[in-house]
């Protein structure tokens, strides 16, 4: 095997959010654009609270509610993407020509972000021999940081 490329740095989105709502019919009320703008600025996965969080940092008369709604109705037009990373909280990111998967640190809960090619290139195999073009698929690593032990065996 090649040396997987794992670094993995997300391109900005070719069309801002808020366009792409706009393309989907979708009527843009001023606390929508607001949070439409937070989930593109988030590099990380944030969930709806800490959504709320930084969207109520710029308007402040932003409910929970509306950004549980927003979000759903964001996620229905696919738009953004959900994920569940096991620890009982959806949480969001925005929708990428680049695709990537992620690998959840069990102790922090931290999201790393990556992109093997030779993971890439197993998955379509795999498909194949059992008779699929693969069309799409989630992969999630759950792991805890290597201590020196660890590195040293
Ligand atoms: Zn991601």
């Amino acid at each position: 095997m090649t040396a997987p490329r794992i670094q993995y740095n997300k391109p900005p989105n070719d069309q801002p959010l808020e366009e792409q709502c706009v393309s989907k019919g979708m009527r843009m009320t001023d606390q929508r654009r607001v949070i439409a703008r937070v989930l593109e600025q988030s590099l990380d996965h944030p969930d709806v609270e800490e959504l709320h969080r930084r969207a109520n940092a710029v308007d402040n008369r932003i409910s929970i509610s509306t950004v549980y709604r927003t979000v759903k109705l964001f996620e229905d037009a696919g738009i953004i993407e959900r994920h569940d990373f096991r620890d009982g909280r959806s949480r969001y990111e925005t929708v990428n020509e680049d695709h990537h998967d992620h690998l959840i640190d069990l102790r922090s809960g931290r999201v790393v972000e990556f992109r093997s090619e030779d993971i890439e290139r197993l998955q379509v195999i795999v498909a194949r021999e059992l008779g699929f073009r693969l069309v799409d698929h989630r992969l999630e690593l759950y792991g805890v940081p290597l201590d020196d032990k660890d590195k040293a065996g």
